[in-house]
Formats: structure tokens, C-alpha cells, sequence
């Protein structure tokens, strides 16, 4: 613990925790040592040191989503997910900087400010659980907590050059973990190693009366490394690799990994897939309805920001408490999702986009009749220069075109990083499997490392 407070220290340029529980961390450490000399059984997660991105829940502990609404606001409970690790005996290290309410890919939409890439501090670590991969890619925590909506941990795992889960929708309990699109978020992992995410995939995948969309028959998770004689079906779907503004290195990139594939006697098909220009806008239609929706309750009366401006009436008492409470990325949001929803336009957009969600569940379906696994980019370029996003905000939501097709499917899908481009950043793929099918995706990200 005093190692990774150490680094959190030396590296708070980067800006990546909000908060750090130094004393109960270090506290937590003694009395695991205690138990440890005194020869009791090591639990499965004896002093692994975890961060947490601050959409999590933990009694006790400040969240705020990275919102000026949720300032000040403490966990009355904590969210099931994490309660598993800490009854192994992890420890929590601090919570970290994300983009506001996980709406973003560059966490330049936090409250506490941007967070800087390690390798780089011209680029943005990605997001939006930005703080949560550079804690890890940092050595300031040995594995991490985010949360996966639309890539908010496969494509920030990628930009910085680790491993990040996001596992099958309803795998892992979202009690305790602030909503944003209750159809989509996953809690997801980022660590340095297959095995590691293993474990605490491992662990949090347990059922939980407290989130009713979960499985309710999971079984057991156990990582299993993969075996030299093992051989896989590999779908790569054909227009990913055409898709405008991809970068050559990384098309290039994933067209010798089939090949390679291929040469090491896998089935490696290239597959056409017609849907591919509709997730995006399927996904932003979706996503902000249900935002717009979730978010309605931070009213600042139960609780959060309250303006300190006068108000004639209660209207106006919620107008000036949301003006002031929420930034401009969650505002467009919230405005796009209630017109998405109103009457006159809901059936030419939000049942639209519901329509185009059915159709790539019934083609990812039909996708694995046949195969093991689809093998795609995580983003069409390497980590986006701090900035780019205010210049064109649309080329950031374009940019999500590879990461959102798993949660509208509600696949598990991995970011591992293979690769290192010659602008010096590390980019990988990302695999995806079938449904609740995590063991076969950990072990062909085994192979794969
Ligand atoms: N970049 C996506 C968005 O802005 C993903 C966010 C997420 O996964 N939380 O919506």
C-alpha cells in the first residue's frame, strides 16, 4: 500500500484519482498483515490494492459521478460488486477521475478536470473510466474498477495499453453503480494480465437479488489458460476494416493477425456484416433516452447541488440547481434523450433505434451458430489528442463505432493490447464471444498475449 501511495503521489500530475483513502488503506494493510502472522488462511484477494471509478458505491465514501451535482455526496451503501472483492480482503486504494455521469471518450468531461495519459501527456487516456486505466497503467493500483456502457473501459484500456473487460450484460450486480443507461452499463475491469481480470471477474460474478436484470442462474466463472491444441472460429467482420477514418496501421494490424490466425490453424473467416453504419446512431438514441431518464432524479431537493439562486417556484428551483449542477456533455445529452423520447418523435427514433438493437442480437446470433469468437478493433485510431474532442464532438461519438456493438448486444468482450504503433501508442483488439461464454474469451485473450 505505501508503494502505490507512493506512485499515486509522485504521478498526481495526471490527475487520475479524485480521492485517495490513505489512512484506511494503509489501516486495512496492518490489520491484513496481523491476520496473515497470525497464520489464518489468506482470502482469494489477501492485500490486492483496487481502485474504483466514481460511478461506484462505497458506504461511507464520497461519489460524485465527476459531477458538480453530486459534490459533497456520500455512498449510503456499497454497490454488491465491490463488497465481493472487499469480503476476499482487497483493498481500496481511492476513487478515480472519470468523465461526468460516464458520458465521454477522453475524460476531458470531469468536474475535477482532464486526466493525462502516462505515456504521453499531450493525449487523453480515453474514457470514460480515463482515471481508472491510468491508475493501472501507472502502477499506482494493481487492478481496477470502471464501467462499460459503450466502451468506456475496452476503448481507455486500449489508449493505454492494457486490459480492460467488459463482461456480458447482467454478469456482474450494477446495485450501487450510478446509472447512466441502465440497458447497457456493465461494471468492467482493467488490469496488466488475463489471469488478474480472470480473478476478480471470478469473484464479482455472483448473483444479487439487489439487480433484477442480473442472471439469475450464474455459473461459477473459472479462468482457464488456453491450450496449445485448441483451435478457434474466428469471425472478422468485413466493413470494420473499411470503416472511414480507420487508421492504416490498425487495419493493417488486425488483417496479418488473421493471418497469422489462419496459419496457426484456426478457421479465420472475413464476414460480411450489413449493420455496422447503424450502431452508432442506434446507440446515441438509446443511451440518451435512457440518460435522460436516470438522471431526472438529481433535482437537487433528495439530494445533490443546490443553487444558492433564488427561485419563484419549483420549476425554476430544479432549472437553476441542474444549470449549475451539470455540465455542457450531460446537458446535450439529457436534451437529446427527451427529444428522442417526445411524443411525435419517439417512434422515429427510439423504436427505430430498438429495431436496429433487435436485428444485431439476431445477426450476432446467427454469427455464433458458427463461431468461437468475432475478433475487431477496439477504436479506429491510437489515443486522440488533448483537445480534439471540443473541435469536433461528433468524430468522438463516430469514434465509438467498435466498442458500442457489444453492449446493444449485451456480448463480454476484452481489449488486449497486441501492438505498438509508430506514434509511439499501444493500441490491441478486442474479442468478443457469445453470451455468458467468458471462459472461451479469456482464453483466447490468453492466447492471444
Ligand atoms: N464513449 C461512450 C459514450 O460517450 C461510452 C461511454 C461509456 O461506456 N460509459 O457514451
Amino acid at each position: 500500500v505505501q508503494h502505490y501511495l507512493t506512485q499515486i503521489k509522485q504521478q498526481q500530475h495526471l490527475n487520475a484519482f479524485i480521492e485517495v483513502y490513505e489512512t484506511e488503506a494503509l489501516q486495512k494493510a496492518q490489520q491484513l498483515d496481523a491476520l496473515r502472522k497470525a497464520g489464518t488462511p489468506l482470502k482469494k484477494l489477501h492485500g490486492v490494492v483496487i481502485a474504483i471509478k466514481d460511478v461506484i458505491c462505497y458506504a461511507g465514501h464520497k461519489v460524485s459521478a465527476a459531477s458538480n451535482i453530486l459534490q459533497n455526496f456520500e455512498s449510503l451503501y456499497t454497490a454488491t460488486a465491490l463488497q465481493f472483492l472487499i469480503d476476499e480482503d482487497a483493498i481500496i486504494i481511492g476513487n478515480c477521475n472519470c468523465d461526468e455521469f460516464a458520458m465521454g471518450s477522453t475524460n476531458e468531461n470531469s468536474y475535477y478536470g482532464k486526466v493525462l495519459n502516462a505515456l504521453d501527456h499531450t493525449k487523453v487516456p480515453g474514457g470514460s473510466s480515463g482515471g481508472s486505466a491510468v491508475a493501472v497503467q501507472a502502477g499506482m493500483c494493481m487492478l481496477s474498477l470502471g464501467s462499460d456502457t459503450g466502451g468506456s473501459v475496452r476503448q481507455p484500456a486500449d489508449f493505454c495499453g492494457i486490459i480492460g473487460l467488459k463482461p456480458s450484460y447482467g454478469a456482474i450486480s450494477r446495485y450501487g453503480l450510478i446509472a447512466y443507461a441502465s440497458s447497457f452499463d456493465q461494471i468492467g475491469i482493467f488490469g496488466t494480465t488475463v489471469q488478474d481480470v480472470a480473478l476478480l471477474f471470478s469473484i464479482m460474478h455472483q448473483p444479487d437479488v439487489m439487480d433484477s436484470t442480473m442472471l439469475q442462474t450464474t455459473t461459477a466463472f473459472n479462468f482457464e489458460p488456453h491450450h496449445p491444441q485448441k483451435k478457434y472460429k474466428f469471425a472478422f467482420l468485413q466493413p470494420t476494416l473499411q470503416t472511414k477514418g480507420i487508421d492504416v496501421e490498425i487495419a493493417g494490424a488486425i488483417t496479418s493477425l488473421q493471418v497469422q490466425l489462419h496459419q496457426g490453424n484456426h478457421l479465420t473467416d472475413v464476414i460480411d456484416f450489413e449493420y455496422l453504419d447503424y450502431i452508432v446512431p442506434a446507440y446515441y438514441v438509446l443511451t440518451t433516452a435512457e440518460a435522460s431518464s436516470n438522471l431526472s432524479r438529481y433535482d437537487g431537493i433528495r439530494y445533490g447541488h443546490q443553487s444558492a439562486l433564488p427561485a419563484a417556484n419549483l420549476n425554476e428551483f430544479y432549472l437553476h440547481n441542474r444549470t449549475e449542477g451539470f455540465g455542457d456533455e450531460v446537458k446535450k445529452r439529457i436534451m437529446l434523450g427527451t427529444f428522442v423520447l417526445s411524443t411525435g418523435y419517439y417512434d422515429a427514433f427510439y423504436n427505430k433505434a430498438q429495431k436496429i438493437r433487435r436485428l444485431l442480437v439476431d445477426q450476432v446470433t446467427k454469427i455464433f451458430e458458427t463461431y468461437d469468437a468475432i475478433i475487431l478493433p477496439v477504436c479506429p485510431t491510437t489515443a486522440f489528442n488533448i483537445g480534439q474532442n471540443d473541435k469536433d464532438p461528433i468524430a468522438t461519438y463516430l469514434a465509438d463505432i467498435f466498442t458500442v456493438f457489444a453492449n446493444l448486444t449485451g456480448l463480454p468482450a476484452l481489449a488486449v493490447p497486441l501492438f505498438s504503433h509508430s506514434n509511439n501508442m499501444p493500441f490491441g483488439v478486442q474479442i468478443l464471444t457469445n453470451k455468458n461464454h467468458e471462459v472461451i474469451l479469456h482464453q483466447i485473450a490468453d492466447m492471444l498475449m
